[in-house]
């Protein structure tokens, strides 16, 4: 039975626990459907605006619960539709996601940390620090507050905003699930996207779990010592332990996997690069998202066009599925790697988010 003096956050509930909390109210347990449903599905965040809960049950909720979430603090708007939004958890610690647009379908793409500490050079995130990792109400909530302020259902969760998700998995998963639970957001499991550095512990804990997201894995590198240079996190997870895990997890799950690839220039966009990432792949389902390395970081510089295309062309006759990635939000920041501790100079205030 829980404690409902504690005051419990709302947005770390699943609902499990809510038909535990309303039969330790004596009410039935329909109750819990309802509550998910204003929570989730309306996005109301205050009892007094559940008009189907009688007065005293409103008052009961409105003392037991806290019904804190994060508020969009600021957006900024690009040419494409994008908008970056600087959000503000309960506690002042602010985070950014965006929302993506392609053609009439909307995308989430949250944060899980607030900074990251995997330290990728390249990354705005990574070179800005590491601040806490967010709770699952806070990683599930960044959907939630996006989709009010689109005023329309978004399509598809990506986990590719700031942070590593696999140094934060059970928040995380927690997150997954409250997205995809039919009883609370109801987000199809396919159409969630997890992106890691390749961090071996959590891909098998997604694979063990059975919830079927999808999987991408940020390579970068198909040597050692440059993917040392490129995802520090390799010194502890190195390439030769990592292939075999996307391998085992391949099995275990029969998915296609998202090899992610950044391309900087004259670092890892050469043809050799291209033959060795092919070699590496090589018996993977996977495909390949080339990504234009954005911003010019610790001497980092995106790949002219012409490697791009003579980088894919090297996958493309090694039998790979491989798709550049078109740089969304890039003039606003919000693109790939873009995303970090914010100052929110660059930021409007929160008046109008349409
Ligand atoms: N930590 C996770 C997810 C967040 S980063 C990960 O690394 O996968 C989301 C994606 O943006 C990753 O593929 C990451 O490598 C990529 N990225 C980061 N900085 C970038 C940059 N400057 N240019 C292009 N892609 C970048
Ligand atoms: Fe962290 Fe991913 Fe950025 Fe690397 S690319 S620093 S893992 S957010």
């Amino acid at each position: 039975m829980p404690d409902i003096s504690e005051h419990e956050p709302a947005l770390e509930k699943n609902y499990g626990d809510w038909a535990e909390y309303f039969a330790s109210l004596g009410e039935p347990p329909y109750r819990a459907a309802q509550i998910c449903q204003w929570i989730w599905k309306r996005g109301v965040l205050n009892a007094s605006d559940m008009t189907d809960f009688g007065k005293k049950l409103r008052e009961k909720i409105s003392e037991t619960i806290d019904f804190s979430f994060p508020e969009i603090s600021g957006y900024v708007k690009s040419d494409d539709g994008t908008k970056k939004f600087l959000v503000k958890m309960p506690d002042g610690t602010t985070v950014e996601t965006a929302l993506l647009r392609m053609g009439p379908r909307l995308t989430a793409c949250v944060s899980v940390q607030a900074g990251c500490p995997v330290g990728c050079p390249f990354c705005a995130t990574g070179t800005a620090g590491f601040e806490r990792n967010l709770t699952a109400g806070e990683i599930a909530g960044q959907f939630i507050v996006m989709e009010k302020a689109a005023g329309r259902a978004i399509n598809n969760a990506v986990f590719m905003g700031m942070g590593e998700p696999f140094l934060n998995t059970e928040a995380t998963l927690g997150a997954v699930r409250t997205l995809n639970s039919s009883k609370m957001r109801g987000l199809g499991i396919r159409h969630v996207t997890i992106s890691t550095v390749g961090i071996i512990p959590g891909i098998e804990t997604l694979a063990s779990s059975g919830l079927g997201a999808r999987l991408a894995v940020s390579l970068h590198a198909a040597r050692e010592e440059l993917r040392n240079e490129l995802a520090p996190s390799n010194l502890k997870y190195p390439l030769k332990d990592l292939m075999p895990a996307l391998r085992d997890y391949q099995r275990f799950t029969g998915d296609r996997i998202t090899i992610e690839y950044a391309l900087f220039k004259g670092r890892n966009d050469s043809l050799t690069d291209a033959r060795e990432l092919a070699r590496l792949l090589h018996g993977l389902h996977s495909y390949v998202n080339l990504i234009p390395g954005n911003g010019n970081r610790n001497g980092y510089e995106r790949s002219s066009p012409e490697n791009i295309l003579r980088f894919q062309s090297v996958l493309k006759s090694a039998g790979f599925e491989s798709d550049i990635r078109t740089g969304r939000g890039g003039e606003i920041n919000a693109a790939c790697g873009q995303l970090k501790n914010p100052s929110a100079r660059n930021h409007v205030p929160n008046k109008v988010l349409k």
